[in-house]
């Protein structure tokens, strides 16, 4: 994702160490997780501090094994990382480029349930722009995965546009639309505070299946039948739709460069995001780098 707006094509790191404590939303683990500068060209890359051998994973599309609820990236040797699309989202919206992120267990803190507290950490240090341009996969073919009534979509723009549309059988929630463009670092503002959102009935069987065990009302917006049980409310009206962008850029970040062009989800996730990627990098016809 790329707004285009920001004037700064230079490649961007963060200028000092950033620590960050926090609960894994599903795997219910606290882990503490070290943000590091890193170098021209190296990526983003999970290392995990908690095992000796083979710990590296690259933030890349290749490398996504589970999107059950959440995207889990996995190396060759089986090391994997989860719930990694929140922070990867925030190093989106704030164009970072290289990042070392130590982390000393399998799923990175769930924080508030938004990329807020991310973009908050890393907004407090300088931005450190490095010296050699980024590289942006601009969109030359549209591409579109259907699956029954969800799908995602690609196609060549100027700008970066993003417009997404949910449905869900619930009174809550039920139609929203949005859709923006990546402008003037508004990422910030529209976006980065959307928290996930869970339904009250589907708590106890998560749980049994050994999901949401860190989940909570201060990580996550929980839907009831006829009302959230948060008492604080909604942040944003359509904060639902809005997760649903914030995540769908955090996953599309894992083409391992901004893009350039218009996404539409329809009732999309975590899964058709990465076939989405799978099936643009399975043809060079379909991007160039720029
Ligand atoms: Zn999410």
């Amino acid at each position: 994702m790329i707004d285009l707006s920001n004037s700064n094509i230079y490649q961007q790191t963060i200028s000092e160490p950033i620590i960050v404590k926090g609960i894994g939303l599903h795997s219910g683990v606290n882990t503490i997780m070290k943000l590091l500068p890193a170098d021209i060209d190296y990526g983003i890359k999970f290392i995990r501090k908690d095992i000796n051998d083979y710990n590296i994973v690259d933030a890349l599309w290749s490398n996504v094994t589970n999107t059950k609820l959440s995207t889990t990236i996995s190396n060759k040797f089986g090391i994997s990382i989860s719930t990694i699309e929140h922070l990867m989202s925030a190093l989106s919206g704030l164009h970072i480029d290289n990042l070392k992120i130590e982390i000393d267990g399998p799923e990175v803190p769930i924080m508030d349930g938004s990329s807020k507290e991310f973009v908050d950490l890393i907004d407090k240090i300088p931005i450190k722009s490095l010296n050699k341009k980024r590289k942006i996969i601009k969109i030359k073919k549209e591409l579109k995965i259907i699956d029954n009534e969800s799908s995602v979509q690609l196609k060549p723009n100027e700008q970066f546009a993003i417009d997404f549309e949910i449905d869900f059988p619930s009174q809550v929630i039920s139609k929203q639309s949005c859709q923006l463009q990546l402008i003037n670092g508004n990422y910030k503002t529209d976006i980065a505070s959307a928290r996930t959102f869970g339904f009250e009935k589907d708590v106890d069987m998560l749980r049994s299946n050994g999901l949401a065990l860190g989940g909570s009302l201060q990580n996550a917006v929980v839907v009831g039948d006829h009302k959230i049980l948060n008492k604080e409310g909604l942040r944003f009206k359509d904060e639902f739709v809005r997760h649903k962008i914030l995540d769908s850029i955090g996953d599309l970040y894992l083409a391992g460069a901004p893009i350039q062009g218009y996404f539409y989800g329809n009732k999309s996730g975590h899964r058709l995001n990465n076939l989405l990627l799978k099936s643009l990098f399975s043809d060079y016809n379909n991007f160039e780098y720029i």
